[in-house]
């Protein structure tokens, strides 16, 4: 193949410096898609265009229209950097410190982001077209819940074959993530005087056993032989009164489960065991207004795609050619827009240079090698998939 790697590296690595200095939190990424979508007319990309909501996407043309597309999927938005004087760089400058890039968004997602964009640019510029259309699918808001994601898929009007998440995977390919289910568990009681606790029932004590029971019950949770063990967290704990010196009528918190191998049953089953019968399970968490707590026996997934699956298999085998050595098989420890393509039943694999461990931490980076690394993966998965 007739390619310049190094320059094609240098390319890369100043685009993902010029997507951090442009900074794109959550509803204010119209700049961040007007610079990508620039750079994607520049490469000479067959199709161009911004939707609705402000996602920018981008299409090289396949030589077989009867293919389903090949979709590489990043988002635009990124967390706050925080304070600016615990980074050893300012967050938006897209600093190189010896091998890396450092900056807010470096590693989640601008720097997988970029490998994306250049190694489709690289296909155009040894001369060669992929097999299917290739389509870059870059979306606004994920880290509040992934809008853009929801209505690029809602919208679709091309074939999808297979997505490829550019989550940090450390340049292994993630075949998933857990789902979540959240969950309020309330306990009643009667409320008096503070004075006078002995008249009343105060909630607290049986809250205060189940919340250490649960911690040693943890172990009853199911695991899931790729994406890990169910968790559970008790997050926020409420109660009705605002009064110092009054009881609490009822106490109650929500439980956080990221669960991969559980159902919204078997976890309320696991509630009662642990709780008995004074507990009362009221309602989806993550829902408001309120809902019912949902009474389902299906599995709880982010999303998941088997080992087995002949599109992992085709997908693993070219990355492995590009980049020369194995592509090892994982998963994601957090949550991914790729949840949100699930029902239009999508097959997604995460794979992108980044680690997992630096999304949304102070002096976020991302290394270079693997970027040229990734970039061969990529090129040579876009080639012939
Ligand atoms: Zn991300």
């Amino acid at each position: 193949m007739n390619l310049d790697w190094d320059a094609l590296l240098q390319d890369c690595v100043n685009f993902t410096q010029r997507l951090i200095q442009t900074p794109s939190m959550p509803f204010e990424e119209a700049q961040l898609a007007e610079l990508i979508a620039a750079e994607l007319q520049q490469l000479n990309f067959d199709q161009v265009w911004l939707d609705e909501i402000g996602n920018v996407n981008g299409r090289i043309r396949g030589t077989d229209p009867s293919l389903g597309a090949l979709v590489l999927n990043t988002h635009l938005d990124h967390v706050d950097p925080g304070e600016p004087s615990l980074w050893s760089v300012p967050p938006y400058s897209g600093t190189i410190v010896e091998d890396r890039i450092v900056g807010r968004g470096a590693c989640d997602i601008k720097g997988p982001l970029a490998v994306q964009v250049y190694s489709m640019a690289a296909l155009l510029r040894a001369g060669l077209r992929p097999r299917r259309d290739v389509v870059f699918s870059g979306v606004v808001q994920e880290e509040i819940g992934g809008a853009g994601a929801t209505h690029w898929v809602e919208n679709l009007d091309y074939d999808v074959d297979l997505v490829m998440l550019g989550e940090p995977s450390d340049n292994k390919i993630a075949l998933g993530h857990r789902g979540i289910a959240q969950m309020w568990v309330q306990f009643n009681g009667r409320s008096v005087h503070a004075s006078v606790p002995e008249k009343g029932v105060n909630p607290n004590y049986p809250m205060a056993k189940f919340i250490q029971d649960l911690q040693a019950a943890k172990g009853e949770l199911s695991a899931h032989e790729l994406l890990g063990p169910t968790t559970v967290s008790p997050t926020i704990i409420e109660v009705d009164t605002k009064s110092t010196n009054v009881t609490p009528a009822w106490t109650r918190v929500c439980l956080d489960f990221r669960t991969a191998s559980e159902s919204h049953k078997s976890l309320q089953a696991f509630v009662r065991r642990v709780a008995g019968d004074q507990a009362v399970v009221l309602e989806d968490g993550l829902c408001s207004p309120p809902t019912p707590y949902p009474d389902s026996d299906e599995i709880i997934y982010g999303y998941y795609t088997p080992p087995s699956d002949e599109k992992v298999q085709r997908a693993k085998a070219l990355i492995e050619q590009g980049m020369g050595h194995e592509a090892e098989l994982g998963s994601y420890q957090f949550a991914t827009d790729g949840r949100h393509f699930v029902p239009y039943n999508l097959t997604m694999i995460g794979y992108a240079a980044s680690e997992e461990s630096q999304a949304h931490v102070v002096d976020e980076y991302i290394s270079i090698p693997k970027m040229l690394e990734s970039l061969r993966g990529h090129v040579a998965l876009l080639k012939n998939y």
